[in-house]
């Protein structure tokens, strides 16, 4: 049987972080009451003009230069008609034949290897209002123009990507890029972050894509790569059966996690694009380019590479440290205030993400400052306090946002390395269990290892493991 080869492309819309809207001064700040971020030309009433973010376009560029985008000069804004009760102009000013960005490309990882996707477009638009259906009113829906006319931009990929691996590596890279440009807070679960697959599946060795059906409402990467997993599925299984596919766009059902025909053979035809006539061209001269290209920071790959290479990290603990720029920064900060590289990438790694999965916390809630975390490094170092006694104080300054010497204090930490002290520990515990000091002196390591463990019970962890360890073998040969 043949084999059938997917062709998967991303069209992505972040909602921009500028402080205002796209075409009129209103805030876009989120959680709000409703309607209450609005004004006469972002209701879409008759006969208002919109002007132009500045800022936007500024964002716009960034994203477009860091995708290694053409920026067109001048780029067209249009009118791209449709009628839905979240758009009250009836049309949503939006770029098309001249969008700020073409031809561009990303780089992704995938299983260690760097492939390159193309991005066909990245361009400027505005957001709908937000509908709401209330579950307790079903005969209404209501409508929060918070939203509409807040800053899209909308990222366009070539169908360049095989499988849902080499998507959820673009999703990741997209999401990275945004969060490193400062260009969007891309939070999924404020819809900051959208998305819409087109998916194909062609026999292998047939150079022509097969039939595409776009997929809407995608608003997680999980609803993405379900999506995508099911129509690879649904497709292949009915070119098998050679059954034919129709150029459609399907709806994702969360819940029940199917694709389902929303309507059929949609083309840019239908929205009727047009130029906005209220709004000139946009000449974005060579000097802005160049300031703009200038200055963009290093992205995710590149801190990567330059994690491994300066800090002498693994190339595994470089990705991880970098898939999140609040983690890369907090790991960086704290070396760059005197911590050992290889101590505050385990930290970061390990017990901090640890922490962040096991609570379900999003890193802008954690408290923990580089300095904090440097200090408790130092404080393992110098045997102040042991292992478990860091991670208790750990856990506790990762929300608290205290110093580690004031918990280590306030809580009575600090590592007993004193023979004496440790000594007459081991000596209760010795003469308490008397089981296992029998079994230890039959051959039984483990028993040593349970002796251990109560002398750090009555301890607290504060005693320095290696002295326990070293006391109690002594002790036991002894006695
Ligand atoms: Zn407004
Ligand atoms: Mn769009």
């Amino acid at each position: 049987m043949a084999k059938y080869v997917p062709s998967i492309g991303l069209e992505v819309h972040a909602e921009l972080s500028t402080v205002t809207k796209v075409f009129c001064g209103c805030p876009t700040t989120v959680g709000v009451p409703p309607n209450t971020q609005v004004c006469p030309v972002c209701l879409g009433f008759p006969g208002v003009l919109p002007a132009l973010n500045r800022q936007v376009v500024e964002y716009g560029l960034r994203a477009a230069l860091a995708m290694n985008c053409e920026i067109t000069r001048p780029s067209i804004f249009e009118r791209k008609g449709y009628y839905y009760p979240d758009l009250p102009k009836n049309f949503q000013i939006s770029q098309k034949r001249s969008p700020l960005g073409l031809h561009g490309h990303l780089e992704i990882g995938v299983d260690g290897a760097s492939k390159r996707v193309g991005i066909s477009d990245v361009h400027i638009e505005e957001d709908a209002a937000k509908l709401l259906h209330p579950e307790e009113d079903t005969a209404h829906s209501l409508v929060d123009f918070n939203r509409g006319g807040v800053g899209l931009l909308e990222i366009v990929s070539e169908p360049d990507m095989n499988s849902p691996a080499e998507v959820e590596a673009y999703m990741t890279a997209i999401r990275n890029m945004l969060l490193y440009l400062d260009i969007s807070e891309a939070r999924m679960e404020q819809g900051q972050l959208r998305f819409e697959a087109s998916v194909s599946v062609r026999p292998e060795g047939h150079d022509e894509l097969g039939t595409r059906v776009e997929i809407k409402n995608l608003n997680s990467f999980r609803a993405v790569l379900g999506a995508v997993e099911y129509e690879i599925e649904r497709q292949t299984a009915a070119l098998e059966k050679g059954e034919a596919l129709h150029q459609e766009t399907r709806l994702w059902d969360d819940e029940r996690g199917v694709t389902e025909t929303m309507r059929r053979k949609e083309t840019s035809e239908d929205y009727r694009y047009f130029p906005e006539p209220d709004l000139v061209p946009l000449e974005i001269d060579g000097e802005w380019i160049a300031r703009v290209r200038s200055e963009l920071p290093e992205l995710a790959e590149q801190r990567a590479r330059r994690f491994a290479a300066e800090y002498e990290l693994t190339e595994y603990d470089a990705n991880i440290l970098t898939t999140e720029k609040a983690l890369a920064d907090l790991f960086e900060e704290t070396v760059k205030v005197g911590a050992p590289a290889k101590a505050a990438a385990n930290w970061v790694t390990g017990r901090l993400l640890y922490h962040v999965n096991e609570q379900g916390l999003d890193l802008a809630d954690l408290k923990l400052t580089p300095a904090a975390l440097a200090e408790l490094i130092s404080l393992i170092e110098s045997d102040t306090i042991t292992g478990a006694a860091a991670r208790q104080v750990f856990d506790q300054i990762v929300t608290s946002g205290e110093m580690p010497k004031t918990v280590v204090e306030a809580l009575g930490l600090t590592q007993i390395s004193d023979d004496d002290a440790i000594a007459s520990i081991v000596q209760e515990v010795i003469a308490e269990h008397a089981d296992a000091v029998e079994s230890y002196r039959k051959g039984k390591e483990n028993a040593l290892k349970f002796l251990v463990g109560q002398v750090m019970r009555k301890t607290k962890g504060r005693a320095n493991p290696q002295v326990v360890n070293d006391l109690l073998r002594k002790k036991l040969m002894e006695a």
